[in-house]
Formats: structure tokens, sequence, C-alpha cells
């Protein structure tokens, strides 16, 4: 297959990964269509992120950052307190020095609003409410089916549908998330009793459990808690909030530090989910279909990278289609070039979550990650920049390694 009129690309997944490479694709001169099974904009997906500097980087290129900046907060510097509440260490974010690039904390469901309506902005036609259910590919193009009925047929085919990615069942269905050793529980606290310093994130090393905030300038604090032991049962929620504020408070309350406060006097909406990973090694292309983001490579949440990763795969595979002459011979390309990094994020996240990994190797040229990094600004690293320069052509094969 080469690359003769203008491809015609069907994304799966309206969420960070499809949007932004339906954003990419349509900056490269693809014809982009995204297709997203939530009926309307997935504002209720509850939990917060935070997105690193390589991920702001990524965005950059898109020329997405003022509809990313428009919502959430920056995020300056890291603070490390131990169990008995003393700091030990206070270090810059990332690139904290630019306004562009520095960490932003938001939560998910305004990051994937924000993205969907810039994909809107642009004129890339994005259906809600289609849910994709069957996946054909033939010698001249490749068909989706949704649940309601209708079809789409395209050149390519990129899963961005997530952790439970329907196209990733499809290609390779042996293939399944695990649980990564860690319940993560999510919460806001309005009125936070305790303000950090502005533009701080604060992880606290519990005896019990990794803790983490950041206040917004509105006051309002967005706290997460990592927790290990027994996964929560397939599709339980976890209960009330007053239920797992009640699990939380006695592994909190052994420490001298502000969490326990924090989810004292938390509102509802807590939320718990379990850490999760996918294998290393995994298939992510057959033919003409290509998996992204979570659905090819979702790590445990410690290192914080999800979201970054899933940007960078869009700049990458925009990149890879728009210079390289063989459509398929691109997505092979995008592999090479994104698999190693894709996969360190796995294990050193998953290491993290299982405790058998310091937290303080985050991945290269991913600077600190709040969620479990270290306090210590890293520099960026210069073939991850390379690698995203929007006018830098990719090559065929990454840079090797030393
Ligand atoms: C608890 C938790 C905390 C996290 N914290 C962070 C963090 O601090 N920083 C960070 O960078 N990352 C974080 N992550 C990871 C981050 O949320 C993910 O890596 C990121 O959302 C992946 O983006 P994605 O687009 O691949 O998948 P998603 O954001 O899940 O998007 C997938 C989209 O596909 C749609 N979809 C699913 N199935 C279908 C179908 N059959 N047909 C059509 N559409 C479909 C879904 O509705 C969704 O909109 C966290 C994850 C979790 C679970």
């Amino acid at each position: 297959m080469t690359r003769t009129a203008v491809t015609r690309v069907l994304v799966i997944g309206g969420g960070i990964a499809g949007t932004a490479t339906a954003l990419g694709l349509h900056k490269a001169g693809f014809d982009v269509t995204v297709f997203e099974s939530h009926p309307d904009s997935a504002e209720d997906i509850g939990a917060f992120l935070t997105l690193a500097s390589n991920g702001m980087r990524a965005l950059a290129q898109l020329d997405a950052t003022d509809a990313v900046t428009a919502v959430g907060f920056p995020l300056t510097s890291l603070r490390l307190l131990d169990h008995q509440g003393t700091e030990a260490a206070h270090a810059p974010l990332g690139e904290a020095a630019d306004p562009a690039l520095r960490y932003r904390c938001l939560r998910r469901g305004e990051l994937n609003a924000a993205l969907q309506g810039e994909t809107a902005r642009r004129g890339i036609p994005l259906r809600h409410g289609a849910r994709l259910e069957s996946v054909t590919d033939g010698p001249d193009g490749v068909t989706a089916r949704f649940a309601d009925g209708t079809s789409a047929t395209g050149d390519l085919l990129v899963g961005a549908d997530g952790l439970n990615s329907t196209v990733r069942r499809l290609i390779t269905p042996g293939v399944r998330p695990g649980y990564a050793g860690q319940r993560v529980y999510y919460g806001y606290t309005a009125a936070a009793p305790v303000a950090g310093p502005d533009g701080t994130i604060t992880m606290v090393r519990g005896s019990e459990a990794a803790f983490g905030y950041a206040v917004s300038p509105a006051g309002e604090a967005y706290w997460f808690a990592r927790v290990g032991g027994d996964p929560l049962p397939a599709g339980a929620s976890g209960g009330p909030s007053a239920a797992l504020r009640g699990q939380l408070l006695p592994l909190l309350r052994k420490d001298a530090t502000p969490a326990a406060d924090l989810v004292e006097a938390a509102g509802d909406g807590i939320t718990v989910t379990n850490a999760t990973e996918l294998p290393l090694g995994a298939t992510w292309r057959s033919g003409r279909v290509l998996l992204i983001g979570d659905a090819a490579h979702a790590a445990s949440p410690a290192t914080g990278q999800g979201a970054s990763m899933a940007l960078e795969d869009a700049v990458v595979l925009a990149k890879a289609l728009r210079d390289l002459p063989d459509p398929l011979g691109a997505f092979a390309a995008y592999e090479r070039h994104r698999r190693p990094r894709a996969e360190h994020n796995i294990t050193v996240s998953g290491g993290i979550s299982r405790g058998t990994h310091a937290p303080s190797r985050p991945a290269p040229g991913t600077a600190a990650g709040p969620a479990g990094g270290a306090a210590r600004p890293t520099a960026p690293d210069e073939d991850l920049i390379r690698q995203l320069a929007w006018d830098t052509a990719l090559p065929a094969d990454p840079p090797a390694a030393d």
C-alpha cells in the first residue's frame, strides 16, 4: 500500500490519544474522522491527572497549548514529605520556566472536553455515540462497524479506545490488562485545610500509602492515595465516598502529614480504581490497524505519564504517516520509535506500584513524574525533542541506544 491519494484514517476513541491523533493527522493533511462511544463529551470521568512537560511539549507541536492551558492549573515545583510531615526535598518540576511546557493539573473530563473542542474547532469530524463493535481489514480498505448499525471505511484504522480497547480485543484477543498491585483513590477537598505553596504538588511518602496533593488557585485540593493490597473485584466501584474515606483514614492517621485532614474534609466524589497495566511485548498492529495510547501500552498511574505518552504517540504517528511513503511501513516505524519508551514507562511505573522500584527513576525525558517521581528537575531528552519536533522529519528508525 502506498500513499497515493489523501489517506482516510478512522480513529476509534475520542479520548486523549484519539483527539490528539486527529489534530496531528489533520495538521499533516490527512482526512481523519474520530468515532467516540460516549454520547457526549465524557465530562463524567472523575479522576484528575497531571500532564508532564513532555506531554505539554507534544501538545505544543499540535498547536493545542492554548486549548489545554485554558483549563486546570500549572504546577512548577514538587515537594516531598516523609511520613512525619518533614520536608525531604522541594525542587522545580520539569520545564517549570516555560509557561507552555510546565506541568499542568487537570480533571480528566476537562482535558477530554478541551481536546474534543479543539478537534471540532478545526472542523475535524468527531462522532459521539459511535461504539465500535467489529473491524474488517481487506485489501482495499478497513471497515469499522458500530453498535448503532452504522459503518465507516477508510485506508487505516487507529485504535485509541483506551484500557479496555475493543480494537485490541479484535486484533490480539489474548491480551488483557492486569492488576499492578495498588488501588488508587481520588478526591477533591474544597477550602483545603492545608494550603500548599502556589503551583506545588506535594508527595507524601506515608507509611501505608503514597499520597499526593496539589491546591488549585481557587483553594481546592486535588488529592490521590495509592494503597497496596488486593484488587477491587471486577466491576466494583468501591462504594460511596463515606466508605472510601473510612478505608483511607486509618492508613493516613498513622502519619503526621496533612493527608488525613485532607481526606477527612473531602466532599463526596471520592473514587477508587485498580492500578492496571498491559503486558510487555503485546501486539500493537495488524495490517491496516494500529493501537496507540492506553489501548497499546497502559501503565500503572504511578509515574503519572499515561496521558503524556498518549500525546507523544499522536505526534510521532502523525509524523510517521506524513514523512514515510508507505503507511504500513509508517506504522512499523512508529512502533520502533515508541515501543521502547512506552514499555520503559510500564516497567518503571509498575515497579513503583508494586514497591519493587524506588520512585526516583522516571522514564528518560519525562522529568520528575509527580505521581511517583523524584523531586529533581531533569534535562529534557534531546532525542525526544527531535522526535516530537513537528518541523523535523521522522527517520524510519530511532537513533541507536547508547
Ligand atoms: C486512576 C488513574 C490516574 C491517572 N493519572 C494520570 C496522571 O496523573 N498523568 C497521566 O499522564 N496519566 C494518568 N493516567 C493515565 C491516563 O488517564 C491515560 O493514560 C490516558 O487517559 C490514555 O488516553 P487514551 O486516549 O489512550 O485513553 P482514554 O483516555 O481512556 O480514551 C479512550 C476513549 O475511547 C473511547 N472508547 C472506548 N471504547 C470504545 C469503542 N468501542 N468505540 C468507540 N470509542 C470507544 C472511550 O469512551 C474514551 O473516550 C491515569 C489513569 C488512571 C486510571
